[in-house]
């Protein structure tokens, strides 16, 4: 049986984390996180430093156990997943051996696979064809990042996992990088990345899990995050009016006091511009979307109040 008859008689998830745990002493990296990606789909992890973005990748890729809960690949073990070939991945580390050539490195590669893609595809889809020939210790940084694209790529994966795969790349690189990653994924192919840079999350992923503390606290589009976040700021000038009331108006969720501004979060903009209308304190309004960013830390917040009660 070939590969992809494989792919379509099986109705399993490419990725399915089910109430998985990872404690290191007591630092509970992953507190029970309940994940599941479809094939085809592009999905990011985000969250900050800390939040179990690794840890959840080395789970995956079974480079570690959870200590409770399930982790499966295609409805098996990520061992057997990896060892068929239909998982690739792009890690933190590893900086393959500088004397040999690109075309050298990614060849050695393809030839432990059982049905690797041919070496000038997988340089091509990489981004790499016009350095083939180069010593891979004579790139430059973004380069380098492509030749370990290039490796998880070449064993012709279903699934490619890539932890931080940007970090230290300009924002040409990254846009180059981009740019190969999606022509894996459009063939159907599925991808998880990890990264801290909501505009790439935003950007290049179907949908965005947000991780903090171990626990995913958003999963969903931009869109469903900046909802989930409460909706939308109202701003206006103050003029030196006192403030304390602002966070009782109908639907605010927070206040910020930037000088003679302020800035409200609220989840019902039209009850909040209604209260201040009808308190006639509509001094150069503004009324604006929230940002990824703002969803972002919004929702870290939240868990942070949760898993720090006021004392
Ligand atoms: P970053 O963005 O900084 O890479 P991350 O989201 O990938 O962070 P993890 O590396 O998964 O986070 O770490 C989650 C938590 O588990 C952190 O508090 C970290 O210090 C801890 N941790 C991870 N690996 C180990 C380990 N091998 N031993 C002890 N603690 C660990």
């Amino acid at each position: 049986m070939t590969k992809d008859q494989t792919k379509d008689q099986t109705k399993e998830p490419a990725v399915a984390l089910r109430a998985a745990t990872r404690s290191y002493g007591t630092v509970r990296a992953l507190d029970g996180i309940d994940l599941t990606v479809r094939r085809g789909e592009t999905v990011a992890l985000l969250g900050r430093n800390g939040a179990g973005k690794s840890t959840a990748v080395s789970l995956l890729l079974g480079l570690d156990e959870p200590d409770g809960g399930r982790v499966e690949l295609f409805g098996g073990t990520p061992e057997q997943a990896v060892a068929s070939g239909r998982v690739g991945a792009m890690l933190q580390e590893g900086r393959a051996t500088p004397r040999v050539t690109v075309r050298e490195v990614v060849s050695f590669v393809a030839r432990t696979y059982p049905s690797p893609m041919p070496v000038a595809e997988a340089l091509a889809l990489a981004g790499l064809t016009d350095f083939a020939e180069r010593r891979v210790g004579r790139l430059s940084g973004g380069q380098a990042q492509r030749v370990r694209f290039a490796i998880a790529l070449v064993g012709n994966p279903e699934l490619i996992v890539l932890d931080e795969p940007t970090t230290a790349l300009d924002v040409e690189a990254r846009q180059e990088f981009w740019e190969a990653m999606r022509g894996y994924a459009r063939r159907g192919n599925t991808v998880l990345f990890s990264t801290h840079y909501l505009e790439e999350a935003d950007a290049y992923a179907d949908r965005i899990v947000v991780l903090d503390a171990g626990r995913i606290v958003a999963d969903g589009t931009g869109e469903d995050l900046k909802r989930a976040a409460g909706g939308n700021l109202v701003s206006l000038d103050l003029a030196g009016s006192p403030t304390e009331w602002l966070a009782t108006l109908p639907g605010v969720v927070s206040v910020e006091i930037r000088g003679d501004r302020a800035r409200l979060r609220t989840e019902d903009s039209d009850a909040t511009v209604r209260a201040l209308a009808a308190r006639d304190a509509i001094r150069s309004l503004e009324v604006t979307r929230a940002s990824l960013n703002d969803a972002f830390l919004t929702l870290s917040h939240r868990t942070r109040e949760r898993l720090e009660p006021a004392r």
